[in-house]
C-alpha cells in the first residue's frame, strides 16, 4: 500500500467510485485521491478543457451548474470574483513593484488584474492556454512544467496557486517547490477544492470537486494546514466555508 505523504500512514478506505476511478481518503489524516492515477499525458487537454469549456453554461452539468450558482452567490455577498480576490490580498501584503509569480496561471486572468500592481510572472502547462495568457501585455509566460521550469530560488515576494494543487500528482513536491522559490517573508496564496466541506458530504459522487481525471488530490483544511506546516511555511490561515465546494489558504515562508 501506499504511504500518506502527510502523516505516513498506510491504511486507506475507498470513499467512492466514480468511473474508473475509486477516490481513497488516509484512515488517519483524511486527505484523498484518485487510483489508479489517470495517466499524465491524457490530462493536459484537461487542464483547457476544463476552464474554456466552463465559460458555456449550455455544456455544464448539473453539479458544475450548482456550483456556478454558488459562485455567483458568493461574487455578489463579496462583490469579488476569484482573480478580485487574490488580488486583495496580495495587495493587503504586498507594496507595489514586487514579484508575484502564478502558477497555473491559465489564460492569465489574474495576472492581467495582478499586472496593475506587481511584476508578473507565469507558468502554464496547457500550450492553448499559455498562448492565450502570452497575448495579455506586461506578463511574462513560461509555458510548460513548473518542476522544471528556469526560475530562480527566492526570487519572489509572493505566489499563488489558484485551483491548482487538485490537479498535481505530488503537491507536497509542489508546496516545498513554492517555498524555495519565495523570498524569506514572501507569501503563499492558494485556493484548492475542499475535501471537508459539506457540499461533498450531502453530494457525495456529485459533488462538483470531483472532477476526475483531472482532480487527481484532495485536501481539507488540516491536513493542508499539516502540510504547509511541514514544509516550513508559518502564520497559515485556512478560510473554508461549510458550503463552498473551496477553500483559500494563506502561509508565509
Ligand atoms: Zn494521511
Amino acid at each position: 500500500m501506499a504511504t500518506c505523504y502527510i502523516c505516513q500512514n498506510t491504511k486507506w478506505t475507498t470513499a467512492y467510485r466514480i468511473k474508473d476511478w475509486d477516490i481513497e481518503r488516509c484512515d488517519v489524516c483524511g486527505f484523498a485521491r484518485i487510483n489508479p492515477l489517470p495517466a499524465r499525458e491524457t490530462r493536459p487537454e484537461f487542464y483547457s478543457q476544463e476552464k474554456v469549456v466552463s465559460r458555456n453554461v449550455k455544456q455544464l452539468s448539473l453539479s458544475q451548474r450548482f456550483s456556478r450558482a454558488m459562485k455567483g452567490a458568493f461574487k455578489k455577498i463579496t462583490g469579488q470574483d476569484k482573480s478580485g480576490i487574490f488580488y486583495s490580498k496580495l495587495s493587503r501584503y504586498l507594496p507595489a513593484g514586487t514579484e508575484v509569480l502564478d502558477i497555473g496561471c491559465g489564460d492569465g486572468s489574474f495576472l492581467n488584474l495582478a499586472k496593475r500592481r506587481f511584476n508578473c510572472t507565469g507558468i502554464e502547462i496547457s500550450e492553448y492556454l499559455g498562448s492565450l495568457a502570452r497575448r495579455q501585455a506586461g506578463i511574462r509566460i513560461i509555458i510548460g512544467d513548473f518542476f522544471t521550469a528556469d526560475l530562480a530560488p527566492g526570487k519572489f515576494d509572493g505566489i499563488t496557486l489558484i485551483s491548482l494543487l487538485e490537479h498535481l500528482d505530488h503537491p507536497e513536491a509542489a508546496v516545498k517547490k513554492c517555498f524555495d522559490l519565495l523570498k524569506p517573508g514572501g507569501i503563499l496564496l492558494i485556493k484548492t477544492v475542499n475535501y471537508g466541506c459539506v457540499n461533498r458530504s450531502i453530494r457525495k459522487e456529485n459533488w462538483t470537486g470531483f472532477r476526475v481525471p483531472d482532480h487527481v488530490v484532495y485536501f481539507n483544511p488540516s491536513n493542508l494546514k499539516r502540510l504547509l506546516e511541514r514544509t516550513g511555511f508559518s502564520r497559515i490561515k485556512i478560510s473554508a466555508w461549510p458550503f463552498s465546494d473551496n477553500m483559500y489558504c494563506d502561509a508565509w515562508k
